[in-house]
């Protein structure tokens, strides 16, 4: 289950979401403001994935 971060567009606080269902929707720890921008986490791998987009048929592989 893949942690996503997200950054609040109002008061710019950063922090990760974990989605467990469908119609979860994040909203910001600080200020409850549902508008908040998507990041992509590099997960714990060196170097970052390039995983926008979504999942690839990549396995994933031990790092
Ligand atoms: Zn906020």
């Amino acid at each position: 289950m893949p942690v996503y971060e997200y950054r609040c567009e109002k008061c710019k606080a950063e922090f990760a979401f974990l989605k467990i269902k469908a119609g979860d929707e994040p909203v910001c720890p600080k200020c409850k403001s549902a508008q908040v921008t998507k990041k992509i986490s590099s997960f714990s791998c060196s170097g970052g994935v390039g995983a926008f987009g979504g999942m690839t048929s990549h396995g994933s592989g031990g790092c």
